[in-house]
C-alpha cells in the first residue's frame, strides 16, 4: 500500500482554533488515521471534555475511564491511558472524558505558573521514553486535539507541542479569531515554548463554488505565506456521519471525496515538512 517517510523526530502538532466548529476535531482524527494508514506510528491526545475525538477514534469514553484528566491531575502515566484505535493499525489515542472540564480548576490550583503547563509536555515525554525502552516503534506523529477555549489545558497542548495545525472554516468571520490565536500563540512562544510555530493551515468545509470561501482563502494565504496546504477539505456527510459509526471516513468511506482530501492533505502535511527540513539542513550547511 502508500507509505509516507517517517519525519527525523516525532513531530508534535496541536489542532487549535479559538473558533468552535471549525474542523479541529474532525482534522484531528482523519488525518491521524491517514498518517497511520500510510504506515506512519500516530498518537492523538483529545484534550478536549467534549471527547469528540474519541469518539471518531472508536475509543470508550465514559466517566472514570483513564484518560487526560487522569494523566493532567492525577500523574497517570500517559502509558496507562492510551488506548489503540480498533479499526486503524499504527493509530493510539488518549481518551478524555467529561471529567476533564474540571481540571482546569484543579490546575489553577496549582501556584508553579510553568509546572502548571509543562504537565502534558513531561508526560508525553515519559510516554516517548517508555517507548524506547521498550523498544517499541517511535512515534512519528502525535496529534492534539483542543477545546475551542484558551483555559490551561490548551496552554498545556501548546507548551507540548513544537507546531500549531490551524483548520480554518472559510466564513467571514475566520480571520478575525485567527489574529487572537495568532497573538496568544505568540505570547506562548515568548514565556513558555520559544519553539512553537504555526506550521500549517487547512481550510476545512471548503466550498470553491461561492465567492466567500474563495475570498477568506485567498486572505489566509496571504496571511500566512506558504503556510497554508494547497489541499482543501470539501464538505461532505459522509466525513460528518462517520463520528457516529465510531470511526473516521478514512476507514467508514475511504474512497470518499473527503477521505481522499484528508489523505492527500496528510501526504502535503509529510512533504512540505520534508522540504523545509532539507531546505534548513542546506542552510546550516551552506553558512
Ligand atoms: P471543532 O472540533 O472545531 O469544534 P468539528 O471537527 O467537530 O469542529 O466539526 C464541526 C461539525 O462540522 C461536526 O458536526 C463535523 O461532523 C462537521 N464537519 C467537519 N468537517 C466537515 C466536512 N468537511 N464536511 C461536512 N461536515 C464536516
Ligand atoms: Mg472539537
Amino acid at each position: 500500500g502508500r507509505t509516507l517517510p517517517k519525519p527525523s523526530q516525532t513531530r508534535v502538532l496541536t489542532v487549535a482554533n479559538q473558533k468552535g466548529g471549525v474542523g479541529k476535531t474532525t482534522s484531528a482524527v482523519n488525518l491521524a488515521a491517514a498518517l497511520a494508514q500510510c504506515g506512519l506510528q500516530v498518537l492523538v491526545l483529545d484534550v478536549d471534555p467534549q471527547g469528540n475525538a474519541s469518539t471518531a477514534l472508536g475509543v470508550a469514553h465514559e466517566d472514570r475511564t483513564p484518560g487526560t484528566y487522569e494523566v493532567l491531575v492525577d500523574g497517570l502515566r500517559l502509558s496507562e491511558a492510551v488506548r489503540q484505535c480498533p479499526d486503524v493499525r499504527g493509530l493510539e489515542v488518549c481518551p478524555a472524558s467529561i471529567d476533564l472540564a474540571g481540571a482546569e480548576m484543579e490546575l489553577a490550583q496549582e501556584s508553579d505558573m510553568v509546572a502548571r503547563v509543562s504537565l502534558l509536555k513531561e508526560a508525553l515525554a515519559g510516554y516517548v521514553a517508555e517507548r524506547e525502552q521498550q523498544g517499541r516503534p517511535r512515534l512519528d506523529y502525535v496529534l492534539l486535539d483542543c477545546p475551542p477555549s484558551l483555559g490551561l489545558i490548551t496552554l498545556n497542548a501548546l507548551v507540548a507541542a513544537r507546531e500549531v495545525l490551524i483548520p480554518i472554516q472559510c466564513e467571514y468571520y475566520a480571520l478575525e479569531g485567527l489574529n487572537q490565536l495568532r497573538a496568544n500563540i505568540g505570547r506562548v512562544q515568548a514565556s513558555l515554548n520559544s519553539e512553537l510555530e504555526i506550521s500549517t493551515l487547512l481550510l476545512t468545509m471548503y466550498d470553491a463554488r461561492t465567492r466567500l470561501a474563495r475570498e477568506v482563502a485567498d486572505e489566509v494565504r496571504r496571511a500566512f505565506p506558504s503556510r497554508v496546504l494547497d489541499t482543501t477539505i470539501p464538505r461532505s456527510v459522509r466525513i460528518s456521519e462517520a463520528p457516529s459509526h465510531g470511526e473516521t471516513v478514512m476507514t467508514y468511506d475511504p474512497g470518499n471525496s473527503g477521505a481522499l482530501s484528508y489523505l492527500q492533505a496528510a501526504r502535503e502535511l509529510v512533504e512540505s515538512h520534508q522540504l523545509r527540513t532539507e531546505a534548513a539542513t542546506a542552510h546550516r550547511e551552506a553558512v
